[in-house]
């Protein structure tokens, strides 16, 4: 199911590890609330903004499969209000020019983050947007180095 001009709902759930481990990665209603606010109002003004492709790594995991992976506890993730995305190129360079150029939106008021996360140097880019479980805190954190 297509959720904006450039990203499906599937997408968003879909997971090397789920599959590999018969993990049913099933968003609840709130998780799917959630996964929509993060497509229409993040991942999509920053795809039209970067102006090529965006891969997604990660969005929605179950408790489940968060778990399998190592997520943290209370994860966004879990809650459907995070993805972990990278460039086509997925090369550093690329990545970091990405993760700034989210920055700059944020700071812009082009886009409401909760958290904005440069992981592992720059392998990929963790957004995040509010959501009623965790309204507020740490809203637009930027994890700069
Ligand atoms: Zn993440």
């Amino acid at each position: 199911m297509r959720l904006t001009k450039n990203f499906t709902f599937e997408e968003l759930l879909v997971s090397d590890t789920a599959a590999r481990c018969g993990i049913e990665n099933i968003p609840n209603e709130n998780a799917q609330v959630n996964l929509v606010k993060l497509a229409y109002t993040v991942l999509q003004p920053i795809r039209d903004a970067w102006g090529a492709p965006i891969a997604v790594n990660s969005g929605f995991r179950c408790q489940t499969l968060n778990t399998r992976i190592g997520g943290a506890a209370k994860s966004d993730h879990i809650y459907g209000a995070a993805a972990d995305i990278r460039t086509l190129s997925n090369t550093m360079e690329n990545n970091k020019k990405l993760f700034e150029l989210i920055v700059k939106m944020a700071k812009e008021g082009k886009i409401q983050c909760r958290q904005i996360i440069d992981e592992k140097n720059y392998q990929w880019v963790h957004v995040s947007v509010n959501h009623p479980e965790k309204e507020f805190i740490n809203n637009q954190a930027f994890h700069l180095k």
